[in-house]
């Protein structure tokens, strides 16, 4: 454990500080906790939305059974009971352009049979296409998803491509094949139970963020909104203050900082560290639909190809669209994008749209421009560890090298491990 009352200031309250934060309460330890925004959450939030009504996330977010870290968080902020599984079943697919629809069902155990089943495969697509999944499994650190496992049709359209944008959030020409394996051992190759889909019953907020404030502020932790770190003053090889602008905190000479903003604020912060560079967007449409709208097979969540949108999440009233990688998009006027989604939304859901009132479908766009860091080969190398230079500061964050993509479970965990950094008695250090 640490010595005498020493504080960990953990700045940062997205998910990758909540989740360090909630365990070092958790253990007992004085926490505060520093974030920019008014509200907590980063890049995993809810708010208020005048034009559909309700609230609404700032994009799809998708767990699967696999994610252990993010599971063990929703345990200790009492929240896993805010999960639900949009599908019990087989994953629906509808390909846009030609109407055809498919099933990808995971196998029970280990060995993915339904590849030699033609029944049971992506539409089109052959054993072999699926067998270059090995191909990840032996890819060199350099190598990209699609230099592993080609661009072969359909199973580049069909399975390969939103396999890859899904997890990776970059298209297989630029993502890291190595990375996706990871993804996939953990997750499709070990069956049925590791890869159930699991998304917020209500909101993230109410299931991910608001249930970690309520437990911290519940230990005693100190939540301080509205405050931007913007130096971190240094002695030696340690952080001694933290100057936030309007005000500057000096240190305790046992405290600890874990420092779990996203990358691009961290290498302002740290200019001496090279980390990863540049992001992927995300562009999320919400649409408003009859409440009695329903998805084949009655399904929360359906995968898209063929079109501009990837996945649809129903909830009653309410479809979500999620289009990652979204590099050619995201510039574009709101009302463009809404303009081919809503059509899409409208077929996928079976619902008669007019073209000359589309309104009938009120619609949202929400654009995030640094979602993820660029998941490339090249970046993966710059992923930093937690601990640094200084004796005294710890790395949390998506982008640190969890060996995980850039995702909620990733987050959680870099947390989780910087928060049992923090909990070992620290030690003495050469200078750097
Ligand atoms: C649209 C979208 C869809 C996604 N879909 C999925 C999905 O389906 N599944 C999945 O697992 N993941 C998904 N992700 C990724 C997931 O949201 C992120 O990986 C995760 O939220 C990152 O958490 P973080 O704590 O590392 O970073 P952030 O959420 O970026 O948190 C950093 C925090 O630091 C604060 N901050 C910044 N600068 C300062 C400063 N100087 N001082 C104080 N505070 C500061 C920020 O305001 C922020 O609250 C998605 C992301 C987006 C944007």
């Amino acid at each position: 454990m640490t010595e005498g009352t020493a504080r960990v200031h953990v700045v940062g309250a997205g998910l990758a500080g909540l989740a360090a934060a909630v365990r070092l309460s958790g253990a007992g330890l004085p926490v505060t906790l520093y974030e920019a925004a008014p509200r907590a959450g980063g890049r995993c939030r809810s708010y208020h939305d005048p034009v559909i009504g309700r609230t609404l996330d700032n994009g799809n977010h998708l767990l699967l059974s696999a994610n252990r870290a993010a599971l063990a968080y929703l345990e200790e902020i009492g929240a896993s009971d805010t999960l639900i599984s949009p599908t019990d079943g087989p994953l629906p697919f509808l390909d846009l352009a030609g109407g055809e629809t498919w099933r990808l069902t995971p196998s029970e155990g280990p060995i993915a049979w339904w590849v030699f089943q033609p029944s049971k495969r992506v539409p089109g697509t052959r054993a072999v296409d699926f067998l270059k999944a090995v191909n990840l499994r032996l890819a060199g650190p350099d190598t990209t998803v699609a230099e592993a496992v080609g661009t072969a049709e359909p199973a580049d359209t069909r399975f390969w491509r939103p396999l890859t944008v899904a997890v990776l959030n970059a298209a297989p020409e630029r993502a890291s094949a190595r990375l996706l394996w990871t993804v996939l051992a953990e997750t499709f190759l070990k069956g049925a139970a590791f890869c159930k889909p699991l998304i917020a019953r209500d909101s993230l907020d109410a299931s991910l963020v608001e249930p970690a404030v309520r437990t911290l502020e519940r230990q005693g932790t100190v939540l301080r909104h509205g405050l931007r770190l913007r130096r971190l003053a240094c002695e030696g090889q340690r952080v001694t203050a933290l100057d936030f602008g309007s005000e500057t905190l000096p240190l305790g000479p046992d405290d600890r900082v874990i420092l779990a903003t996203p990358p691009a604020v961290t290498a302002e912060l740290l200019p001496e560290l090279r980390l990863p560079e540049g992001s992927d967007p995300i562009v999320n449409a919400h649409v408003a639909v009859p409440e009695t709208a329903r998805l084949p097979d009655g399904a929360g969540l359906l995968g898209l190809v063929g079109g501009l949108a990837e996945w649809i999440f129903l909830r009653p009233g309410l479809a979500s669209v999620t289009v990652s990688a979204a590099d050619r998009w995201v510039d574009r006027p709101a009302e463009d994008l809404a303009a081919r989604l809503r059509p899409e939304v409208a077929r996928a859901l079976s619902l008669p749209l007019n073209p000359d009132t589309p309104e009938q479908l009120p619609i949202r766009i929400v654009k995030e421009k640094r979602a993820t860091f660029s998941q490339t080969p090249a970046n993966l190398r710059l992923r930093p560890k937690p601990t640094t230079p200084l004796s005294n500061l710890l790395l949390a964050g998506d982008y640190t090298d969890t060996g995980l993509p850039a995702t909620i479970e990733g987050a959680v965990t870099s947390g989780q491990t910087a928060a049992a950094l923090a909990l070992q008695p620290r030690p003495e250090r050469a200078a750097c």
